[in-house]
């Protein structure tokens, strides 16, 4: 049979229940398991056999999700985190360390940019930010010999640049290193990273995979097409023994489909311990089923405010790649056919003191710092989180002292374009 369509598997990928078993996934709230002999958990502490024993690790309704996730994806295995933070730094910690040298898109989320630039940094891994539109020989140019990965955004938060996913791949493999993208805003309903080259997909599944803002998560996916051995003297984490394991070399043991994901697992995981709890799996899978439906939703609320925004004389420029003429419209076609995200950026002409009372006059849109959830909200960086720049400073850093980030809930549009329509009214 077929594998089945993206919105069959949001619905129903991920867990099968057998005859007279739960229906919804259980929830497996238990930090161990119990065994008959000590010899039968021997076996799993040396990955002999595959089981459960810690609930740091893993934990079968994580791995219930983790598996729909991976199936969204197109990927071979997947995992959940504590956070979209842990997912990131996890997935580029099980490749680089002391002493080695990563690439990435200087087009990123705040907190991925302080995780490299600032605490990466101090771990001794140096990286290169590049722009998300350079060409191939500046690209190529980022390399250093002890390169270990190549990491950028599908759409970029908050910046939302859309990534040249198939260039980016194509540089990294030129130079014998997997591609790491970050789908978090696209999601796999929108994008999949995996068939346009990339090797490992992250998600802070806190935004819209959750979609309700109620649980804090992440998640790696492997897409399985990296070969390890192929590039042995870059990645001897994965190619040569882990002491830690009895010897265990995971790229011979468990191939190109597992070897990611089982050493992230027993090296990161059981030394960092930032698991999911089984209780915010299940929400995640809750926001999962409905994933699908959701984002034509805030898709298409994104589209019409961002339309209502470009006409409005009050706003001097509006941030969508759905808009025809946005910088990243082509290249939105080709990667994002079925629409971006509901996330739509704009700014007002009259700076800092106008988003002020903009944001201020909303009545359904509140002020927040989040994005990707059922209710619609907004966020003014100039006032919040870049409060510590002045106009020229963020006017360099890209983010104009008037610059709003609204990101479109699922309420009914016309309530939404209403809203923003009386709060512009009282700008002056
Ligand atoms: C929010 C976000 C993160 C961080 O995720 P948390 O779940 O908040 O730790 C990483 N990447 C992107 C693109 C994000 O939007």
């Amino acid at each position: 049979m077929k594998p089945y369509r993206i919105e069959t598997t949001c619905v129903q990928g991920g867990y099968t229940p057998k005859n007279g078993e739960p229906r919804q996934i259980p929830i497996v709230q238990s930090t161990t398991f119990k065994y008959d002999t000590g010899e039968d958990m021997g076996k799993l502490f040396d990955l002999e056999a595959s089981g459960y024993f810690y609930t740091r690790l893993q934990n079968p309704t994580n791995d219930y999700v983790a598996a729909k996730i991976a199936d969204l994806e197109g990927g071979t295995a997947a995992m959940l985190t504590s956070s979209g933070q842990a997912a990131n730094f996890f997935a580029m910690f099980n490749l680089a360390s002391c002493g080695d040298h990563m690439v990435a898109s200087s087009s990123i989320y705040g907190g991925t940019f302080n995780l490299i630039s600032v605490t990466m940094a101090k771990m001794g891994i140096e990286t290169t930010f590049v722009s998300p539109d350079c060409t191939d020989e500046e690209l190529n140019a980022a390399f250093r010999p002890n390169t270990k990965l190549v990491f950028g955004e599908t759409i970029a938060n908050p910046a939302l640049t859309v990534l040249d996913i198939e260039q980016f791949a194509k540089a990294a493999h030129a130079h014998g290193v997997p591609l790491i993208i970050d789908n978090t805003f696209a999601t796999p309903v929108n994008c999949r990273p995996i068939e346009w080259g990339a090797d490992i997909v992250t998600h802070s599944t806190t935004k819209y995979m959750d979609g309700h803002g109620v649980s804090v998560g992440g998640a790696i996916v492997d897409g399985g097409k990296f070969d390890w051995m192929a590039h042995k003297d870059k990645f001897p984490g994965l190619c040569t023994p882990d002491e830690s394991y009895h010897g265990i070399t995971y790229a011979e043991k468990f191939g190109m489909d597992g070897a990611f994901i089982t050493k992230c697992t027993a090296q990161l995981m059981r030394d960092f311990g930032s698991i999911q709890s089984p209780q915010h799996a299940f929400y995640l899978n809750l926001g999962l089923e409905s994933l699908h439906v959701r984002m034509e939703r805030h898709c298409e609320n994104g589209q019409k405010v961002a339309e209502f925004l470009q006409k409005h004389p009050k706003v001097e420029r509006v941030s969508y790649c759905g808009l025809p003429g946005d910088k990243y419209y082509e290249r939105a076609k080709k990667y994002l056919p079925k629409g971006s995200c509901g996330v739509v950026s704009f700014e007002l002409k009259g700076g800092r003191e106008a988003a002020s009372v903009f944001m201020n006059s909303l009545r359904l849109a509140a002020i927040e710092t989040h994005v990707a959830d059922a209710r619609t909200c907004c966020l003014n960086p100039a006032s919040t989180t870049h409060r510590q720049m002045n106009d020229e400073q963020l006017k360099a850093a890209g983010v104009p002292a008037g610059l709003v980030r609204m990101s479109c809930g699922l309420e009914n549009a016309d309530d939404l374009i209403d809203d923003i329509a009386q709060a512009l009214d009282r700008v002056e």
